[in-house]
């Protein structure tokens, strides 16, 4: 075992505070990533704050949050072939999975049917809490890890490993692209990223946000349009204009409003996780053979492609890098929306 620096809740809702903890010895096919940086996920705060009780089992304190973690490998176990000591490594969402499921052989390991190990707030096969990325270092199986595109800094890269594949999974799954029209929801963490992924893959990109406040960023970043879903008119304007709607809202907003915004046979994506449910219109999708979809992440695969994919189109993340010690701050920021558009640790603050 070895011993590691981190931050934890305690309990639910409890400020993060520095915690000691141990990560196993490097199995023949583990690396062990020394971390230089973890994205903040709107997804930790509702972890730490104990917010999907209605949809997933208790959570595990002391919890350390982080799933968008960029480190370089410090070693390796005698059988690892993919990586060396020194290599840009990423490590996401899950750890692990059975490897053995239709959707595992399918490279959809985020769908695992036995069980997704998730990097944080869950147990490892041996029973063991895991524990994430706001910590000096990681343990983790070599077919988990990702490769970091070489010409982006590393701070840029880590919040690929959540806010960029959870976009750019359902906009390939639904060909976003040239002649596509494409409306993302929410100028946050997820949002950006997906304003520059669909950019990038050539669709006609618009930015529905709560006011007009990000929007020189978002055209910057590559929006065509932008609109405030506070004014009303924007409903009536926008009515059966998209292909594609990615909702990447972390509360609960009128979802039929946005399936009006669809043309026919248009789809909205869910990926953002309220904690609560949301009624929706019937008439809404009836009345344009709408389809009201949902996107988790994306597999090991998908995810190196989306790495290669935002190298080769320059696509870093556009990050705020804090010390460990005002992730309490930060957390407090994420929920006012006042983040742009990432907050990242910077784990030599650890020391
Ligand atoms: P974030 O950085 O906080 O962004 C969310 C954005 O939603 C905000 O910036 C804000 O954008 C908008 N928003 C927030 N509250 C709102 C409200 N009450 N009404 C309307 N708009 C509101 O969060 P994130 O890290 O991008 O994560 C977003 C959600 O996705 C979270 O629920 C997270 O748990 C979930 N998530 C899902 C997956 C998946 O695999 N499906 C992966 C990662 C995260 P504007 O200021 O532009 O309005
Ligand atoms: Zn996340
Ligand atoms: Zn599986």
């Amino acid at each position: 075992m070895s011993t590691c620096k981190g931050y934890a809740a305690a309990s639910a809702g409890a400020p993060l505070v520095p915690f000691t903890f141990q990560r196993r010895e490097p199995r023949e096919h583990d690396i062990v990533i020394d971390i230089k940086y973890c994205g903040i996920c709107h997804s930790d705060i509702h972890q730490a704050r104990n917010e999907w009780s209605e949809y997933q089992e208790e959570c595990i304190f002391p919890m350390v949050p982080g799933h968008e973690i960029a480190g370089v490998v410090s070693a390796v176990g005698n059988r690892v072939t993919k990586y060396s000591v020194g290599d840009r490594v990423g490590v996401g969402c899950f750890v692990d999975s059975c490897r053995s499921c239709v959707e595992c052989k399918a490279g959809i390991e985020q769908y695992c049917s036995v069980g997704t190990i998730w990097t944080y707030n869950f147990r490892d096969k041996d029973g063991s809490p895991t524990y994430g990325g706001y910590s000096d270092g990681i343990v983790v199986d070599e077919n988990y890890a990702l490769r970091m595109p070489a010409n982006l800094p590393l701070e840029a890269c880590a919040p690929l490993l959540c806010a960029g594949i959870t976009l750019y999974s359902p906009l390939k799954h639904w060909h976003a692209g040239p002649g596509k029209r494409v409306a993302i929801v929410g100028l946050g963490g997820l949002g950006h990223m997906g304003v520059k992924i669909a950019h990038a893959l050539g669709a006609e990109v618009t930015v529905l946000s709560q006011s007009l406040k990000k929007q020189a960023d978002g055209k910057r970043m590559g929006a065509d349009h932008y609109y405030a879903t506070s004014d009303p008119e924007t409903f009536a304007k926008l009515v059966r204009r998209f292909d594609l709607v990615i909702n990447t809202v972390s509360a609960a907003i009128d979802w039929t409003q946005y399936l009006d915004l669809l043309k026919v046979d248009g789809t909205m994506v869910v990926v953002g996780l309220p904690d609560k449910d949301i009624p929706i219109g019937a008439f809404s999708l009836t009345g344009g053979r709408r389809s009201l979809a949902g996107s988790q992440i994306g597999g090991v695969r998908e995810t190196q492609e989306m790495l290669d994919f935002c190298g080769k189109h320059g696509l870093g993340s556009d990050v705020e890098v804090v010390p460990i010690q005002k992730v309490n701050e930060a957390y407090q920021r994420v929920l006012k929306s006042d983040v742009r558009y990432r907050f990242v640790i910077d784990m030599a603050t650890l020391k």
